[in-house]
């Protein structure tokens, strides 16, 4: 009797282990797998606008290079090609670098609001007054949360720089800051664009998902932004939620936790 229950229950842990085990292999093999593929993605990212530049020396020290007009014009097309490659290394270089600081917690303590008003600004100013008009809204009385200052400041670079790249013309970018309850402070960025549709949500904050891939590369999209956005969310203990109807416009909130009152001097 006791023996062979004993035996029994040998077995089931035996078992237990095994499917720990083959979901350990599953996770990694996963792991493996979306590795492989950022490789591939960044690599024929990179390939697309350097076969275009090439291929532009080559025409340009043959027949067109002799022509000012054909010649400008190609140049303006390298230069072009050039930039979008040099955007891409860096959200590669910015990627790796937050992944790298991923078990190390910001330390320092810093006030959104007036990190909002810089942003906006430089953003009004690299635009040239195109397209959407960036509208804030701060609670004066918010306190600071715990935050690494340079990357707070790229993912609000990042989340109104999609509002202003995906929005509508003419219609403004609401960007506010409020408190989320006792411990938290709510940014929201909402632009009044043509939308996501639901079955991309879930996927947005991958590396190199976009919806239309076309569009996001006419804005000078690399397709990093977001999945920036959510490693230095996650790094910042926050939360980052995108809501959005077709033909509305999108909602994009992050919560961050308010600094403990030790951490202020
Ligand atoms: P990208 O550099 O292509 O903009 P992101 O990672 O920032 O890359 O965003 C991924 C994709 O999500 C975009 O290509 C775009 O299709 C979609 N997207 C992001 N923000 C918005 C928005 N505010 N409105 C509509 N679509 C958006």
């Amino acid at each position: 009797g006791i023996d062979q229950r004993w035996e029994m229950r040998m077995g089931e842990t035996a078992d237990a282990r095994r499917i720990v085990h083959l979901r350990d292999r599953t996770a990694q093999h996963a792991a493996e797998r979306m590795r492989v593929d950022f490789v591939a993605n960044a690599s024929h990212e990179l390939r697309t606008p350097l076969a275009s530049i090439l291929g532009f020396v080559e025409t340009l020290q043959h027949e067109a290079g002799e022509d000012p007009p054909t010649r400008g014009r190609f140049l303006k097309i390298m230069g072009d090609e050039a930039a979008r490659m040099q955007r891409l290394v860096g959200d590669l270089i910015s990627l790796s670098r937050i992944e790298a600081d991923k078990h190390r917690p910001p330390s320092g303590t810093i006030d959104l609001a007036p990190l909002v008003t810089e942003v906006a600004a430089e953003l009004r100013r690299t635009r040239d007054g195109r397209g959407s008009d960036l509208v804030t809204s701060v609670d004066p009385l918010l306190p600071p949360v715990v935050g690494d200052r340079p990357q707070l400041s790229q993912l609000l670079h990042n989340l109104m720089g999609n509002a202003l790249k995906y929005g509508r013309a003419g219609t403004p970018v609401d960007v506010s800051l409020a408190r989320d309850g006792a411990a938290g402070v709510r940014l929201t960025v909402a632009d009044q664009g043509e939308g996501i549709a639901a079955e991309h949500l879930p996927r947005l904050t991958e590396r190199f998902y976009r919806v239309d891939a076309g569009r996001s590369r006419s804005v000078g999209g690399t397709g990093l932004g977001l999945a920036i956005c959510k490693h230095i969310v996650e790094r910042h203990r926050g939360r980052l939620r995108i809501a959005s109807r077709v033909g509305e416009g999108t909602t994009v909130t992050v919560t961050l936790p308010v600094a403990p009152p030790a951490a202020l001097s």
